[in-house]
């Protein structure tokens, strides 16, 4: 029984990938060193996955992005970035001024760049790419390693054109323009000396998918040895799937329950191997081996040839729990990252080959899983257990409310306010910083922010918003700033994840039941109101995106974890309520992200995450409950968005206003109050009155006047102050015009 696994992060231990990229954009390294860099980084990689198992992709260390990746390969490269010369113009289609759009891949949190077809179609392959790769792979040594490519399928289903997701008659035409080159690539790999090719087609597990075309695209590479990998869910044409003409095929069994059911009902073709993917390449938790060999023994009743496999790739999880040094350690010791993962791969291969020395091991494994659960919190367990459907519903309706809440804000028509964070500046990170490594005392911690409230309470008076925020300074992330405040999570120390190109971020792990030991937020939010007679807006980060962009609890559901979460930012709510706090934010930012990827799971996903919400704001009824949420498809969750019966939304619409706003007129009971994000704040551009004024046209074209806020479209904290002022500016000039234009109309 052989192992394969795939997708090892690409930061590497010190986050060499991410100085690399950074030192190379900025000028400090050369072309030369830069790629010395990447294969001495490849290298490693690859050393540490023929440590532990047999086959390995060669050349998964994409300088950017794998989709990127095969676009450039394939030569899909728009005529704005022709002619292609190298490097250069593969980092301006990544991060240029006109870069490639950036979109999530999948359900995870990392962002591909979108593959853009124009017509006339003209495609100059650059197949070298690959090739450059595989080979510094085996002039090294590591005969094992397969190249590794996105398949043809999932390359087309993830394209764009025009803005638009390709249609099942573009992909079938770009797909037979595809496939010569696609071959090619193909070809010369295998003339280089490949064995086998990794093919990824997560796209195989979304709805609708385009069976025949899928086998049309297969039987054209079927001369070819390649090996499928599927992952996220299951796969639907289980069937037709198991036919395709080659050599292996990676099901996840962690995600996908179904594909096991599949292969029960249908049985394994005795001359494919089967890519077991049984240890959960999405979650940081060690297996129960003992399990897992449970599971392996039974698909060995359906297939002849297995591999064992992680269940998706290894690419979002944290590279090694070695090195974090802070995490208690009843987690630590049932913590899996992405090197251990390996490992745990190994040894369940060991073990299922009967293996005597590794017996006691792997039995601990399931030893660890038994007996009571880590972090546990009988009060909160019993808080969840004893909810009942009141607790999901404000006591008083809407249009209750919103008499009650004009009267006690006293705000005019179009408010204007900001979304929370204000510019993060290289000195407030420092602050930060120096505070958390223990040179900068609390006391003078502490003093500092507030003074930073101050300035930015004064600033946002004299610009003349409506509804002021406190900035958020003392946050460096909106969900690690709660998940350090609360039970049950661990922190890591070195636990970064690429989200895109070289950015990464940190997710929060929740290990036990979640709870709230003391407020997080009223002393900053209180401080801030007493310096202003305007409203301040109470900001929180609300449950599903707290859930959503941390790593979910071993053997417990989301939906009581949510719950959970909920229940801590209520008492928060509470707490500011209680501090004279008249308007509460919870932002939730990942709410539609966090949708399963089969539409048939919504129902139930949104049934849950909608509650969720609803039990944490949970506010008194004079009390005026703002939600936002951004990098969002709304169009097809209006109804589930109306449903959590918050006051106010601020949503960014700046890139899809066109449909959104038509998505309202066909969504005649929307009643909410909504801001509309009236710019891009992801662009240093300063937008014109007119521009805004544009957007609040088109607003009160679909929606009545009393419902619409003016607002950016998502935070402040990435901008600079220079870009700030004049935007704001124009914005609060652009909600002045539309009013006066209401009155001159009365
Ligand atoms: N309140 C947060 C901020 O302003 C919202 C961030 C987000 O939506 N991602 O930064
Ligand atoms: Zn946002």
């Amino acid at each position: 029984m052989q192992i394969l696994a795939y997708g090892l992060p690409r930061l590497g231990e010190k986050r060499q990938y991410k100085t690399l990229l950074e030192r190379f954009w900025s000028g400090k390294v050369s072309e030369t060193e830069f790629l010395k860099g990447m294969e001495a980084l490849e290298k490693e990689r690859l050393s540490t996955y023929a440590a532990f198992v047999d086959i390995y992709p060669a050349g998964e260390l994409s300088y950017y992005d794998p989709m990127l990746d095969l676009a450039v390969a394939v030569g899909l490269i728009p005529q704005r970035f022709q002619p292609y010369e190298g490097l250069s113009s593969y980092f301006q289609m990544a991060r240029g001024a006109q870069a490639l759009e950036m979109t999530k891949w999948f359900n995870t949190n990392y962002h591909y760049l979108v593959p853009e077809w124009e017509e006339p179609l003209k495609l100059t392959p650059q197949p070298d790419i690959y090739l450059q790769k595989y080979e510094h792979a085996k002039a090294e040594g590591f005969h094992n390693a397969m190249p590794s490519l996105i398949g043809p399928y999932t390359f087309l289903r993830l394209s764009k054109k025009n803005g638009h997701s390709l249609s099942a008659e573009e992909i079938e035409r770009y797909g037979e323009a595809l496939l010569p080159i696609y071959q090619k690539v193909i070809q010369a790999l295998q003339k280089a000396g490949a064995q086998g090719i990794l093919i990824h087609e997560p796209a195989f597990v979304l709805d609708e998918p385009l069976v025949p075309l899928i086998g049309y695209l297969y039987h054209s590479l079927s001369q070819y040895p390649l090996y499928l990998l599927t992952y996220y869910e299951a796969v639907d044409f289980y069937p037709r799937l198991v036919e395709l003409p080659v050599k292996g095929i990676a099901l996840d069994f962690v995600a996908g329950g179904a594909n096991r059911e599949a292969i029960a009902h249908y049985g394994f073709p005795e001359d494919k191997v089967l890519i077991a993917g049984v240890i959960d390449g999405r979650n940081v938790w060690r297996a129960d081996l003992v399990a897992k060999a449970k599971e392996v023994e039974a698909l060995q009743r359906y297939a002849k040839q297995i591999w064992l496999a992680p269940s998706a790739p290894l690419s979002f999880l944290p590279l090694t729990k070695a090195v974090e040094k802070k995490i208690p350690a009843p987690v630590w010791e049932r913590l899996s990252f992405a090197k251990e993962k390996l490992a745990e791969l190994r040894l369940l291969r060991a073990y299922l080959s009967g293996e005597e020395e590794v017996r006691a091991e792997v039995e601990a494994t399931a030893a660890l899983w038994q007996g009571e659960p880590l972090g546990l919190h009988a009060p909160t367990r019993q808080r969840v257990s004893s909810l009942t459907e009141k607790d999901f519903i404000r006591e008083v309706p809407y249009a209750e409310r919103v008499r009650l809440q004009s009267q006690h804000l006293n705000l005019p028509l179009f408010p204007t306010t900001t979304i929370g964070s204000f510019p993060q500046t290289e000195d407030l990170r420092a602050l930060r910083k120096a505070y958390r490594e223990g040179t900068l005392p609390e006391s003078e911690y502490k003093a500092k922010i507030r003074e930073k409230i101050a300035e930015v309470i004064r600033y946002q008076e004299e610009l003349g918003l409506d509804v002021l925020v406190h900035g958020e300074f003392e946050r460096s992330d909106m969900v690690e700033f709660f998940a350090e405040r609360l039970e049950g999570f661990a922190i890591t120390e070195h636990g970064w994840v690429l989200s895109y190109g070289s950015r990464v971020y940190r997710a929060p792990i929740i290990y036990g039941d979640v709870w709230r030991p003391k407020p997080m937020t009223v002393e900053e939010i209180a401080y801030a109101q007493s310096l202003t007679q305007k409203p301040v807006k109470g900001m929180l980060t609300g449950p599903v995106t707290i859930l959503n962009w941390s790593y979910a609890p071993p053997h417990k559901s989301k939906e009581e974890v949510a719950y959970e979460i909920a229940l801590a930012i209520q008492d928060e709510v509470r707490d500011l309520e209680a501090a004279g706090i008249k308007v509460i934010q919870i932002d939730e930012p990942a709410f539609r992200e966090g949708a399963p990827l089969k539409q048939r799971d919504w129902p139930e996903y949104f049934r849950w995450a909608v509650r969720a919400f609803r039990l944490a704001s949970r506010a008194l009824p004079q009390t005026q409950i703002h939600s936002h949420m951004c990098y969002s498809e709304f169009e097809s969750i209006l109804s589930y968005i109306w449903e959590m019966d918050f006051d106010v939304i601020s949503i960014e619409a700046s890139r899809s206003k066109g449909t959104l706003v038509e998505e309202f007129k066909r969504f005649p009971q929307w009643d909410r109050q909504i801001g509309l994000g009236v710019y891009d704040i992801h662009s240093p551009a300063i937008p014109t009155e007119e521009s805004i004024q544009a957007v609040i046209e088109a607003a009160r074209r679909a929606l009545p006047d009393r419902l619409l806020w003016v607002n950016p479209d998502c935070g402040l904290k990435t901008r600079r102050w220079e870009e700030v002022t004049p935007a704001l500016k124009n914005m609060i000039q652009a909600a002045q015009a539309a009013r006066e234009s209401v009155q001159a109309k009365s």
